[in-house]
């Protein structure tokens, strides 16, 4: 592995608070050193002026459908996806098949996952065994063992039993564990396939009101109050929810949110001609309701940006819109759908959205050195992404690594590519047609 010189990159690192232009070296895994004018002998040297340099990302909310349907995405396809966006490190959802409910099993993928090379996989156990919402996971020992699992969910499903949720919020609460909550109440929603209201109404679908969110997050956040454990809610889409998200923090509440890149950038006004790739849970909102999740997310009310990537086979998700499945695959197209659609229009700093995808989510999940977050720093394991947010460029879905195609924004000119990839000192993505030169540097100087 030869040393590395990212030379005069824009650094922005929210866990020092760093925002400098800077040269940072990568020597055996870790950067070596961070400063000005360093020395590019005996080094690969990368003219990154121009460029953004920020610690990896980390995706809280991501399905890797692996075990169980590899047709849709494997360990190695999904996690190729996650570099390709720039994150280092994903959680993933249990709701495989068998569901990640053992320690065992998690400790396998996590394996399976360092074999690889690509980016780090923190899985997300069960909170109940089987998903089957009867009885808790054994999740002190999933907490216990070499997965490390710090957080648990039947994400894909809600936990039905408020009495059986409040007993998973006394037991984690016990070793510091944190609840990621599906908030749906399905029999508000079941059945619906888009939001409740002139969109349901015009195309005739059957509707899944707000209401059906907010109910669950109210219920899940006085369960959160009561025990004093720490909940994360997944995937909020409604301005209802917000609001009770604002009033439970300003209480005091161990509260965290996320929210996805579809729901902060798409609304119900974008479902057209009945296309199945809008289709996703909870559903597109209202543009209102956009607007707030974008108030949040820039007033730090929302923590995290996760995407919720969840592939699906093109016979089972271009079906007719009734038939299809839910969700669409996220991971390679987020950063740059962010800073198009919120950075450049003015609505976010760069630095709070970077932010979002670092910092934010590993305060919800509890995650700490040496698992996550050293750094751009001297000594820190080198797991870094650079951005060229400058040149624009297309959005095409049939190039990713997933195997998911189902992706909304395909088609989209963007700014805001991941150029490449590090973990652990390693190059594991090289945007493949990327021209690095002083030239390069220039041509993106003078259009910044
Ligand atoms: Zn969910
Ligand atoms: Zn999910």
């Amino acid at each position: 592995m030869a040393d590395l010189l990212l030379r005069g990159a824009r650094v922005i690192d929210p866990f020092q608070g760093l925002d400098e232009v800077l040269d940072v070296a990568v020597s055996r895994g870790r950067v070596s050193e961070v400063g000005k004018g360093l020395s590019g002998e005996g080094r690969e040297v990368l003219e990154a002026e121009g460029l953004v340099l920020s610690p990896g990302f980390l995706d809280m909310h991501v399905h890797l459908r692996d075990p169980g349907r590899e047709d849709e995405e494997t360990l190695e396809s999904g996690l190729e996806a996650a570099v390709r966006g720039g994150f280092t490190a994903v959680c993933c959802m249990p709701n495989t098949d068998p569901p990640l409910d053992n320690a065992p099993l998690v400790e396998d993928l996590v394996l399976r996952a360092r074999g690889l090379g690509l980016a780090d996989l923190f899985p997300v156990g069960c909170v109940t065994r089987g998903r089957e919402g009867k009885e808790l996971a054994e999740m002190g020992l999933m907490f216990a063992s070499a997965a490390r699992v710090r957080a648990f969910s039947d994400d894909g499903d809600p936990v039905v039993d408020s009495g059986l949720m409040r007993r998973a919020l006394q037991y984690v609460r016990r070793f510091g564990g944190v609840i990621i909550s599906h908030p749906e109440d399905v029999s508000l929603s079941r059945g619906g396939q888009v939001n409740e209201g002139r969109v349901s109404f015009a195309l005739g679908l059957r509707s899944i009101p707000a209401l059906a969110e907010e109910v669950m997050v109210a219920r899940d956040l006085l369960l959160a109050e009561e025990t004093g454990a720490r909940l994360h809610l997944a995937h909020l889409s409604t301005a209802g929810s917000v609001r009770l998200l604002r009033e439970a923090k300003a209480r005091g509440v161990r509260v965290t949110a996320e929210a996805t890149p579809h729901h902060l950038v798409l609304s119900e006004l974008d479902i057209r001609d009945y296309d199945p790739v809008y289709k996703v849970n909870p559903p597109l909102r209202t543009p209102e309701d956009v607007k707030e999740l974008r108030r949040a997310l820039a007033d730090g009310t929302l923590d995290a940006v996760a995407t919720d990537h969840a592939p699906h086979s093109p016979e089972e998700k271009e079906r007719e819109f009734d038939y299809a499945p839910f969700g669409v695959v996220g991971m390679e197209s987020a950063f740059p759908v962010l800073y198009t659609q919120l950075v450049e229009k003015g609505e976010l700093g760069l630095p709070v959205l970077i932010e979002r995808l670092t910092l934010g989510p590993a305060r919800a999940l509890g995650l700490e050195p040496p698992d996550y977050g050293e750094g751009v720093r001297p000594g820190a394991r080198a797991d870094l992404v650079l951005l060229d947010t400058v040149t624009e460029w297309v959005i095409d879905a049939s190039a990713f690594a997933s195997r998911g195609k189902n992706c909304p924004f395909h088609g989209w000119k963007v700014r805001g590519r991941v150029v490449l990839t590090i973990k652990g000192g390693k190059v594991v993505y090289r945007a493949p047609d990327y021209r690095w030169s002083r030239e390069q540097g220039e041509k993106v100087r003078e259009r910044t």
